[in-house]
């Protein structure tokens, strides 16, 4: 799947193109190349900030003419790099395209050790949006048992996670989403106390004072713009605010101005913003603590999953109408 230029406005399928090609995947002497053959990717709303050109930012564009990439679940076919050998699992950094050759380095390619457990997960909550709800919500939250938990996009690959570590945490958990099914599922899947449309409010400071009459503790902050405005009417005093991701600027050129951050000064609020890859380190301690649950079931976890490379694009697009319901992977091959 081949980004076809850098991409202004709302992404569209036809941003992307789906293109057969013979690559060679034998390994040089002396190289540390590992050849993939890629079974499942993963769709993840940063990826449409990689299709603008980027300057200074955490994170390189992509090139337009090349295939994209980006996280998934893959199977060693050759390795030159001694960590790695033929018929390993991995997840990590990968191309939209059945094989691909990666140059592995730190944090870029992970072994997986547990194949009890489905392996499009290692897209999910055994990968990167996994660890970025357990480092947001137990490293940056700093929450406190017993205080008030609102997630926004709480059904997708992070939020849901979210909810189910605050709910654990002894925290009352409200989500916002975008449909009545979703709003469903936060309640009686992941257990979330409350939860709400928030197409359907007209004023989403009245929908915030319902479920929260004391305020908000902690927001975990997935979709910037009105949303953010909204909370910061309803934050409490020395509130948190874990700036994750804000889906809702990704597309616009030009991003909506927020006009309420004079909360954080009247409320003594923490807002911080942080990146997943800082916490790299943590993830054999996540995989600990999470592999157990998901075996005893103590947490759930919803994917929504595309069949086949060719319906990448239109998964990916997806993610930002809210089509997903739950983590968005696309199956390349089962095996
Ligand atoms: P999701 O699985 O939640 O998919 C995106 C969801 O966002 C959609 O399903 C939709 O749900 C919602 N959405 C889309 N457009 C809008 C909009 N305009 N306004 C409000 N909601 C919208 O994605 P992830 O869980 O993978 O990612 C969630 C957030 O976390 C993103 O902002 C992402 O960039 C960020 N992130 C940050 C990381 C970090 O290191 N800081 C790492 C990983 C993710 P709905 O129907 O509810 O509208």
């Amino acid at each position: 799947v081949i980004l076809k230029h850098y991409v202004a406005g709302y992404l569209k399928e036809s941003d992307m193109e789906f293109k057969n090609t013979n690559i060679k995947l034998n390994v040089p002497e002396g190289s540390n190349i590992v050849v993939l053959k890629n079974l499942y990717l993963s769709c993840d709303p940063y990826m449409r900030t990689r299709m603008r050109k980027l300057e200074g930012s955490y994170i390189e564009s992509f090139t337009p003419g090349e295939p994209i990439t980006g996280y998934g679940v893959a199977k060693v076919l050759e390795s030159g790099d001694s960590k790695f050998k033929k018929g390993d699992l991995v997840w990590g950094m990968t191309g939209w395209e059945e094989y691909s050759v990666a140059t592995p380095t730190q944090h870029t390619l992970f072994k997986i050790h547990d194949k009890d457990v489905p392996l499009s997960y290692y897209t999910g909550i055994l990968g990167m949006p996994g660890m970025t709800a357990y480092v947001g919500f137990y490293e940056v939250c700093s929450p406190k048992k017993g205080e008030t938990v609102f997630v926004s996009a709480a059904s997708g690959a992070v939020g849901q996670l979210v909810g189910q570590f605050a709910k654990m945490f002894g925290c009352y958990v409200v989500g916002s989403a975008g449909t009545k099914e979703k709003v469903d599922l936060l309640k009686s899947k992941f257990g979330f106390d409350e939860a709400f449309n928030y197409n359907e409010e007209q004023d989403l400071d009245a929908a915030l004072k319902r479920y929260f009459p004391d305020g908000i503790d902690i927001y975990f902050e997935n979709v910037g713009g009105k949303m953010l405005d909204a909370v910061l009417l309803n934050m409490k005093l020395h509130g948190r605010i874990a700036v994750c991701g804000m889906i809702s600027q990704y597309n616009l050129e030009n991003t909506e101005g927020v006009h309420n951050l004079f909360n954080l000064i009247v409320k003594r609020i923490r807002m911080e913003g942080f990146l997943v890859f800082d916490y790299y380190h943590l993830y054999p301690k996540y995989l600990e603590m999470i592999i157990p649950q998901i075996k005893a079931g103590s947490v759930v976890y919803v994917e929504d999953v595309a069949e086949g490379l060719e319906n990448a694009p239109n998964a990916l697009v997806g993610l930002f109408s809210g089509r997903n319901v739950g983590k968005q992977v696309v199956v390349v091959s089962r095996e």
